[in-house]
Order: C-alpha cells, then sequence, then structure tokens
C-alpha cells in the first residue's frame, strides 16, 4: 500500500478577472477514486491543472502534510502525478511507441519500477492498441489518441492519476475496460481523481463532487 495523501487547502485560481476555483478544498487517500462532475465552463479542467500543478493558484498544497513549494512543482510532477489530458497532447512526429515512454526519459533512476518492460506489455495489451506501436501519434483516431495517452499516463505507476474525461473519445467497450484498468489501479493502493461527463461511471467512485460556481459540493 501507497502513503501518498495530498491535501488541498483553500485553492483560488483566476484568468484575469474571471474567478474559475473560489476557496476550495480537497484529500485524497491512496486507494480513493474521486469522481468530478459539473457543467462545461465551470472549471473542471482547470482544477486538474491546479492539482496537477501545471498552472498558477492561490492557496496551499500538501504532499503527507508537508507543504510543497513552487520550485519543488516539476519534481513533485514527475514523481507522483499522471496526467491523462483533455486534448491528449502527444507528440505529433513520433510514434505511439516512444510517445508512451516519454515518461522514462524524464523520471530519475531511482524513480524506474523494475518492472516497467511488464507494465508497457500489459497496458497496450489491455488498451487495445499493440497494433498501433509503430504508427506515428498524428495519424490515430481521437479514440486511439485518448487510449495511447492513457498508456503513458500509467507508465511511472503514478501515486495519484489525475483523467480528464478520459473515455469521451471511446466507444462502449473500450471505455469501460479504461474503468477497470482504472478500479485495478486504485484497488492496488493508488489514487485517482477523474473528470467525467458519464453518470454510469460514477458508481466507481469512493467519493463525488460536482464542481458549480466555483466551489467543489459533495453530489
Ligand atoms: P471545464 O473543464 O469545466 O469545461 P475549464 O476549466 O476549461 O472548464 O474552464 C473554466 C473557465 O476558465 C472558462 O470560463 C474558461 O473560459 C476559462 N479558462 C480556461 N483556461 C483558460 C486560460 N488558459 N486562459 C483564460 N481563461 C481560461
Ligand atoms: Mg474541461
Amino acid at each position: 500500500m501507497n502513503d501518498f495523501k495530498l491535501r488541498l487547502s483553500h485553492i483560488s485560481k483566476s484568468y484575469g478577472t474571471n474567478q474559475v476555483l473560489k476557496d476550495v478544498s480537497l484529500e485524497i487517500n491512496p486507494g480513493e477514486f474521486i469522481v468530478v462532475t459539473g457543467p462545461s465552463g465551470s472549471g473542471k479542467s482547470t482544477f486538474l491543472n491546479v492539482i496537477g500543478l501545471t498552472d498558477d493558484f492561490e492557496g496551499s498544497y500538501f504532499i503527507n502534510e508537508r507543504k510543497i513549494k513552487r520550485s519543488h512543482y516539476p519534481k513533485i510532477r514527475n514523481k507522483h502525478i499522471g496526467f491523462v489530458f483533455q486534448l491528449y497532447y502527444l507528440l505529433p512526429g513520433m510514434n505511439v511507441k516512444d510517445n508512451i515512454l516519454t515518461p522514462l526519459i524524464y523520471a530519475s533512476r531511482k524513480d524506474f519500477k523494475n518492472n516497467h518492460k511488464e507494465r508497457f506489455k500489459n497496458l497496450v495489451q489491455r488498451l487495445g492498441i499493440e497494433h498501433l506501436l509503430d504508427k506515428k501519434s498524428d495519424v490515430l483516431s481521437g479514440g486511439e489518441k485518448q487510449r495511447v495517452c492513457i498508456a503513458r499516463a500509467l507508465m511511472m505507476e503514478p501515486d495519484i492519476l489525475l483523467a480528464d474525461e478520459p473515455t469521451g473519445a471511446l466507444d462502449e467497450n473500450n471505455s469501460d475496460e479504461v474503468i477497470d484498468i482504472f478500479r485495478n489501479y486504485v484497488n492496488d493502493g493508488h489514487s485517482i481523481i477523474m473528470v467525467t461527463h458519464n453518470k454510469a461511471h460514477k458508481c466507481v467512485a469512493t467519493k463525488t463532487f460536482v464542481l458549480e460556481n466555483g466551489g467543489l459540493n459533495d453530489a
């Protein structure tokens, strides 16, 4: 079991005069699967970007009750956080295999989990993307890109996975498979925060929140 506990305290975030997040607090422990819903434009992606330390914010960010300083954000991101982006952000000139393995380039030796070859094989097989490994990522369909993005995010076995509408481009079978992979991941002691519009996915959540008017409310 992991001992990675994340706590966000009194987080606010504005773009110019548009205040998107207002005094939001959240705690997430190993084995938790948090699902966030909310209307379009309510700030769900902004919230994930803050949790993923890819955007500025006001408020405090703690890991295992240690306050994280801004200068440590890149290290924390590489070491602990996996991100499935809503817009995929795959590297276009690069083939699928290299895209999935990109996180290994940024990992330090001691961050390497020794089973990464097995992990890679298992992920591409479960996500049904074995036949795509040599293709350039820009020729893939939306659903194929989404599955590659999920494999990349899980490659380093992050303590916490942030997933922004990760099944939005998938058919029902692939969507079910992704949710099953996520459920196993949480059962193995990791944590997940997933933004989704799919009501059927709420059943896997250990907690569900609605993001509305800048606040995170119990669903
Ligand atoms: P959601 O993911 O819930 O649809 P977003 O987090 O993408 O919502 O956006 C929330 C609000 O923040 C919207 O009003 C959007 O226009 C604004 N916003 C998001 N990203 C930026 C940005 N980079 N610059 C300025 N405004 C932004
Ligand atoms: Mg969004």
